[in-house]
């Protein structure tokens, strides 16, 4: 392994640091110094090593085998939010609330991160959104290095920003953001931002052990708000009107309060939760004929280490 100011660890159990709590080892486990740090690490890393950035791990399940990879956690160095006029540079590392926050003190709107609970970095990845607006609708540029270790700045048109994903390079990593954003009265935006974390407690299961969405909903694949876009079908309601409400498989849920939601009730594994996801893949499409598309990214390898599956969607 490369020389790092950084701090690396062997088998690290992401279990301890996904929002699920399950997930084996990852081989390796890096948080970097700063970006110098990043980039010399990235370079010295023979070709042959995997890279998993991963933010708040809040869109993950990572499977009961763990991680045959170098895992990139960004903390400290990559914590920076500043301001200027209409623009919020934001480091990958910074929780979406925060930047949120800051922005709206400053009179910018950008409400719409408030209650999404990663990091820039996985909500840049994702194309996280919610109440019509996605990070592709504020994004102007990142910075990121590449698996070589090159420092680049990229357009958001040049990360391919759709429903819920981006185009971005295996194993490149988002070290930092640039919004723009509409002006709005602080005091508006704070009280808006009230609102929305009222509706969510009011109808989804913040206080359980979840990934958010489980499916992406089967409609609605533009990642603007553009005229045209049909968000009328629900995964919710494709998997309540198949009677999954609440099904269970070992300590995996599908919430009572939002049928979407997948729950650990406490002891589950990573297997119990993609094999309940599946099961309603299968019963959703016996009963609609609607194939459901998982939204949260599945990583890593089965309990028996036998056969990798990574996702690479
Ligand atoms: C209760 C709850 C509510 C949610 N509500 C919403 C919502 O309203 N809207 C929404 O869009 N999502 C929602 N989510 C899902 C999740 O919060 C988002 O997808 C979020 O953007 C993931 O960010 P993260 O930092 O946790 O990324 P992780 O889950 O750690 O990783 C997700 C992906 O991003 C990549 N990634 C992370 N950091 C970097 C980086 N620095 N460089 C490159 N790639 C990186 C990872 O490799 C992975 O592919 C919700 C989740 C929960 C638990």
């Amino acid at each position: 392994m490369p020389q790092v100011r950084g701090r690396l660890s062997r088998d690290r159990a992401l279990s301890e640091l996904t929002w699920l709590r399950v997930g084996g080892p990852a081989d390796w486990f890096f948080q970097p110094a700063d970006v110098d740090d990043l980039c010399a690490f990235l370079a010295g890393l023979g070709p042959e090593t995997a890279v998993f950035p991963m933010g708040a791990g809040s869109n993950l399940i990572v499977r009961d085998g763990g991680l045959r990879a170098a895992v990139i956690r960004l903390g400290r160095g990559f914590n920076a939010v500043e301001i200027e006029g209409t623009r919020v540079h934001a480091g990958a590392a910074v929780p979406d609330a925060h930047v949120a926050r800051r922005a709206a003190e400053a009179g910018l709107d950008l409400t719409f991160l408030r209650t999404i609970p990663g990091t820039v970095g996985g909500a840049v990845r994702m194309n996280a959104g919610c109440y019509g607006t996605y990070v592709a609708d504020r994004l102007v540029e990142v910075e990121a290095v590449t698996r070589a270790g090159e420092r680049v700045t990229r357009s958001a048109a040049d990360l391919g920003l759709t429903y819920r994903h981006s185009a971005l390079p295996e194993g490149w990593v988002l070290t930092r953001a640039t919004f723009e954003a509409p002006p709005g009265d602080p005091d508006d935006l704070a009280a808006r931002m009230e609102a929305q974390l009222a509706r969510r407690d009011a109808t989804q299961p913040t206080q359980d052990r979840s990934a958010g969405s489980t499916f992406r909903n089967p409609a609605g694949y533009s990642s603007t708000g553009a005229e045209g876009e049909d968000h009328s079908l629900k995964a919710w309601k494709v998997i309540d009107e198949a009677g999954l409400r609440g099904a269970r498989r070992g300590g995996a849920q599908m919430s009572e309060k939002h049928p979407n939601f997948l729950i650990n009730t406490g002891d589950a594994t990573a297997a119990d939760l993609e094999g309940l996801g599946e099961e309603v893949r299968e019963k959703v499409f016996q009963n609609s004929g609607i194939r459901l598309e998982w939204e949260i990214r599945r990583i890593g390898d089965p309990a028996t280490g036998s056969d990798v599956e990574a996702d690479k969607r």
